[in-house]
């Protein structure tokens, strides 16, 4: 029997989610808040050029994207380049991720690289990541590179993107991170990623093709407001003051607004919830006539600099930018962080300010355009543990499922993943 269900959210999880109850004859429509499709990988227009507010890049392990490419006759519009990654450390750029260059690398002893190269090898092979889910990741790290190479590779990054939760991460979580950008390579010497032509836009568009040509609908600058529940089950929801009957409701919106917007949720399951937390990014782009570097991404410690790193997409994918480059530049701050309170335009100004340290040659007058985009949780925060934190997808309320991408839990962030969530999702809501 066919059942009419309300997706919030139309990011790649909410669109998958929709394609799989659609597939399984269902009626959907599709909540969105924003006035566009995408959540985290929506694009918009920088100065004539439609590009990601945030950078994506697309790894070899990225099976569930290729599986969903393949479908929608998307895969020939998947292309790879071998990128090149450097490390700018303490006032001087050195190239990084492959052998050779950390053989070259002054900063590390014989040893240390050793050790730092068996960590590599050692992540690369895991593959029952249960054994770390409690572990915690400075300390495993430090276990297997040494406090040299630590402080030396590791420290600047953590603390530059998860500030006073760096020393409290999962260690699988973390180790994931490393094993998904290890494979993804050409062979030893060349890392390999890949990029869609026309952007993330190419997968959501025909999403949404496939969503709409079956009868989905999709709501844009319509957020919910309330999941209406009657004696614990799913009545409906309540938008923008109307309310529509629904016989399901699943949500992939970031769970923090969950709590608020289904007030039916027992109290105990609603504070395991809250106990999630999340990072927020801003993050700045600029359009600039020449490249900083001749890398994709550049990791920085240096302490002039309060990034962690810079991506230059357009080294990436070259094809969309009619000869500009682009680079983004995220700054992860909790939202006390005194930064967070400082303007787009101030921030835009502290990257261009790091420029010309990072490249000497560089001139303000490169910069043709700018702009700064923020999502306030941009990053779950998996501590050690994490795993039996996370609440079920099915909650107590009947016919009220939720996920988002903490449930990617213990891979890293990444549209590849919020397909296999949503496809779960969808599969959590259809057995129930
Ligand atoms: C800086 C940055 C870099 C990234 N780099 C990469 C990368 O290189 N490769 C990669 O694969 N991935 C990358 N990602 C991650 C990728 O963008 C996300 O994993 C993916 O977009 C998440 O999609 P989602 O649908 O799960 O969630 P979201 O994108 O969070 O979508 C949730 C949606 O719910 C909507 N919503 C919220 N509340 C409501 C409401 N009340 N009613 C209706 N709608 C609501 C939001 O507006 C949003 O559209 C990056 C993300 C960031 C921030």
């Amino acid at each position: 029997m066919s059942s009419h269900y309300a997706v919030i959210g139309s990011g790649p999880m909410g669109l998958m989610a929709a394609i799989a109850l659609l597939d399984s004859g269902h009626q959907v429509d599709i909540y969105e808040r924003d006035d566009r499709i995408g959540g985290m990988s929506a694009s918009f227009d920088f100065d004539g050029l439609q590009i990601e507010r945030y950078y994506h890049f697309i790894c070899k392990t990225d099976q569930p994207l290729f599986d969903l490419l393949a479908r929608l006759k998307l895969s020939d519009r998947l292309h790879w380049t071998d990128t090149r990654m450097g490390y700018f450390y303490n006032g001087t750029l050195y190239p990084w991720g492959n052998p050779a260059a950390l053989l070259r690398f002054p900063h590390l002893s014989v040893v240390d690289k050793i050790r730092y190269a068996a960590h590599v090898m050692y992540t690369k092979g895991i593959s029952d990541w249960r054994q770390l889910d409690r572990a915690n990741a400075t300390q495993w790290i430090r276990r297997w590179v040494g406090a040299r190479a630590y402080e030396v590779l590791w420290r600047n990054a953590f603390h530059l993107k998860f500030f006073e939760y760096a020393d409290n991460l999962s260690a699988s979580w973390i180790g994931t991170r490393i094993k998904r950008i290890a494979l993804s390579r050409r062979n030893l010497m060349h890392e390999s990623l890949g990029y869609l032509e026309g952007g993330s836009a190419t997968l959501l568009q025909a999403m949404t093709a496939n969503i709409t040509e079956r009868g989905g609908r999709i709501l844009l600058s319509s957020g919910i407001d309330e999941v209406v529940s009657v004696d614990g089950k799913v009545a409906g929801v309540r938008s923008g003051g109307t309310f529509k009957p629904y016989d399901g409701v699943l949500s992939t919106a970031p769970l923090p607004y969950v709590p608020t917007m289904v007030p039916g949720l027992p109290a105990e399951f609603a504070d395991a919830i809250r106990a999630i937390h999340n990072i927020p990014v801003a993050c700045v782009i600029l359009k600039l006539t020449q490249p900083i570097s001749p890398n994709f991404w550049m990791n920085i410690s240096d302490p002039d600099i309060a990034i962690p790193g810079v991506i230059e997409y357009s080294n990436l994918n070259p094809g969309q930018h009619s000869g500009d480059s682009i680079l983004y530049a995220p700054f992860y701050m909790p939202k006390t962080h005194p930064k967070w309170s400082l303007s787009n335009d101030a921030l835009i100004a502290e990257v261009i300010g790091y420029l010309s340290r990072l490249n000497p040659g560089f001139q303000p007058e490169w910069v043709v355009a700018s702009h700064c985009h923020r999502y306030e949780f941009a990053q779950t925060i998996c501590p050690p543990g994490f795993q039996d934190t996370l609440p079920p997808m099915r909650t107590p309320v009947e016919g009220f499922f939720m996920a988002d991408t903490a449930y990617y839990y213990p891979e890293d962030r990444s549209i590849s993943e919020s397909l296999a969530v949503g496809t779960r999702l969808a599969e959590t809501a259809l057995s129930a």
